[in-house]
């Protein structure tokens, strides 16, 4: 069996799992199906003994996102919370601290607040852009600090290296949310996290049709218990799931780059365009991460959101009015995508708490897809044109 380790991700993203069926030459993998396997003897179980613990399809992919973050080892879960849940599982008990910043995402937000109200671990939500905010990591020594960067939907930027210096200091493990961005755009590991976890089901898979997660870790001692808790508490990824994912991963490089690179010209546009109150895309010079974003990251991503100055009754013919970006949550997949923040991905928030995260009644998310770019800046122009500035 050849294996291969390249430095470049082009190279790990397409290659994970090829090549290895010694049975009929495959190039790309079958899928593994099967929940149990035979033990070769009495007393001699071999690699695998049940699905829930271990499965081939689930190893290549975990070598695959072990290889991209530059961790040591990877654990694929269930779904993105799943994996949010066995880091509250491993890392806190009651009476321990999590830090997670203020604009994280709702699930996450609801998940902390709900297990800290039954006593699981205490929680606390800051801006972490903020230095006086920062320094209460020190103060309270928490067991984990959580960061996600950028964040939903304002895109706010959070400086991994300065916030995991200060967490390190105090004590605890600091985990980044890189969903966002995926290790194409983004290597928290390199710049001081120590765990890395992701929504698969968005720019990873990228296809919209897998609901999955993962736990990638610097320490493989770290890895390893999180595979035995994901085994414990019965939160590993499904076969199939696994081979989805690994084929979507496949194309990750050039669909970010590809997205990015629309999602740029879209921003540029609307940003000049007299209806649009205010764009939010870390690219724009007038974005207030945009200097640590160019330093942090390598590439602006394919996230963005912008206020939109018409009335509230004029929404609907507004989103009516698209053709390609699909009112819809989640993010990350091949096609466009945009929602409407108050009434959809935060709307669980109340009216006040959103007002005070800065998230405006007219904001509009947009997921940038594959489509061609000339549709896509059309298709906002048209929308656009049937109404006044
Ligand atoms: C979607 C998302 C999650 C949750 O992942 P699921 O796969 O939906 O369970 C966690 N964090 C971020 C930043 C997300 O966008």
């Amino acid at each position: 069996m050849h294996d291969f380790s390249s430095k470049h991700i082009e190279t790990e993203s397409v290659r994970g799992g090829l090549n290895q069926d010694e049975q009929y030459g495959c190039v790309v993998p079958p899928i593994y199906l099967s929940s149990t396997y035979t033990f070769s003897g009495f007393n001699q179980p071999r690699a695998h003994d049940y699905s829930r613990r271990g499965n081939p399809s689930r190893d290549l992919v975990q070598n695959t996102l072990a290889k991209l973050e530059g961790g040591q080892g990877a654990i694929m879960t269930s779904s993105g919370m799943s994996a949010i849940n066995l880091l509250c599982t491993v890392l806190l008990k009651p009476g321990d601290l999590l830090i997670a910043p203020i604009d994280c995402y709702g699930g996450s937000y609801r998940l902390f607040d709900s297990l800290a109200k039954r006593g699981a671990f205490d929680v606390l939500f800051i801006d972490q852009r903020c230095p006086i905010q920062l320094k209460s990591i020190l103060q309270k020594k928490p067991k984990m600090v959580l960061i996600e960067t950028p964040s939903n939907p304002l895109l706010n930027i959070v400086d991994i290296e300065a916030v995991a210096q200060i967490a390190h200091e105090a004590g605890s493990t600091v985990v980044v949310d890189n969903t966002f961005l995926s290790p194409v755009l983004q290597k928290p590991l390199a710049l001081g996290a120590d765990i890395v976890v992701h929504s698969c089901t968005k720019y990873l898979n990228g296809h919209s049709d897998v609901v999955a997660g993962a736990v990638i870790c610097k320490d493989p001692a770290v890895s390893m218990e999180m595979a035995w808790w994901a085994n414990n508490i019965g939160v590993t990824g499904a076969a199939f799931d696994s081979y989805l994912l690994l084929r979507g991963i496949r194309t990750l490089v050039p669909r970010i780059r590809q997205q990015q690179e629309t999602a740029e010209k879209i921003a540029k546009f609307l940003d000049e365009h007299p209806l649009i109150h205010r764009v939010y895309y870390p690219g724009l010079e007038s974005h207030e991460g945009h200097e640590l974003a160019k330093r942090q990251q390598q590439g602006f991503g394919a996230m963005l959101s912008f206020e939109l100055n018409i009335e509230e009754s004029e929404f609907e013919t507004f989103l009516n009015a698209l053709n390609y970006f699909t009112l819809a949550e989640s993010l990350g997949g091949v096609e466009s995508l945009i929602s409407h923040t108050a009434t959809m991905t935060h709307a669980g928030m109340s009216a006040q708490a959103r007002v005070e995260a800065g998230i405006k009644n007219n904001l509009f998310r947009l997921s940038v897809g594959l489509e061609s770019s000339e549709d896509l800046l059309s298709d906002l122009a048209t929308a656009l044109s049937y109404f006044k500035p």
